[in-house]
């Protein structure tokens, strides 16, 4: 074979290989991270974000700092009925853009359910991510979703927790979960961090 024909075919190996990775890692409607992928991130960002923490220069740093969101659409099962399952499907696809456009590019998001999303904010505390996610919120509430002659709206909730001492990255998910059934709980649309409760 010859030179000009390899490097063609090295190329077109190379795009395969990443349209497999595309497929392992990616939510097919979506385009976001999917579930599996996310949850092997989370526990390495979580063991690397622990050991940054255990240094003694953490509280000047925000590496030391790792907040992760759960987000879930408000009322989607009612836009289903109203509009159609197809119209859920982009409405999904439109949110997810949405959102992957107004994060950095290190923070990371995946389809972790039917409407439900996780957020990983690496140098992120809970205030870095309230601001940021709460900014996302509103765009999300304050647009209309235009899909097949439909205008749409639709708002999110969602709930947040920051990495503290003595904490497993299961503990992380589960507070993430309380404070995003709290926000679910006291009226929707809205963001709520999780706040232990105090003795
Ligand atoms: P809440 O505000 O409490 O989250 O109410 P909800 O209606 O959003 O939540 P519920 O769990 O009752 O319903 C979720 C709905 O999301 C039901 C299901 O049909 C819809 N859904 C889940 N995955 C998909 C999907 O891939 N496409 C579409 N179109 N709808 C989906
Ligand atoms: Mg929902
Ligand atoms: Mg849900």
């Amino acid at each position: 074979m010859d030179k000009k024909n390899l490097i063609k075919e090295n190329k077109e190996l190379k795009s395969k290989i990443e349209q497999l990775e595309n497929l392992l890692i990616l939510d097919p409607l979506t385009k976001v991270y999917n579930r599996r992928y996310i949850e092997v991130e989370l526990k390495r960002i979580f063991q690397e974000v622990s050991m940054i923490r255990g240094n003694s220069d953490r509280r000047t740093s925000k590496k030391g700092e790792l907040s992760i969101v759960f987000l879930d659409i408000d009322n989607f099962k009612q836009k289903n009925d109203i509009y159609g399952h197809q119209a859920g499907d982009l409405v999904l696809k439109k949110v997810s853009s949405l959102i992957k456009n107004k994060i950095r590019i290190t923070d990371k998001i995946a389809r972790y359910g039917g409407e439900e999303f996780l957020i990983i904010l690496e140098k992120s505390n809970q205030i870095d991510a309230f601001k940021k996610v709460e900014r996302i919120r509103e765009i999300i509430s304050n647009k209309t979703i235009e899909v097949k002659g439909s205008s749409i709206n639709v708002t999110i909730t969602l709930g947040i927790a920051s990495l503290s001492d003595e904490q497993s990255v299961e503990q992380l998910i589960e507070e993430a979960d309380k404070a995003l059934y709290q926000g679910k709980h006291s009226g929707k649309n809205k963001t709520v961090i999780y706040k232990q409760k105090s003795a």
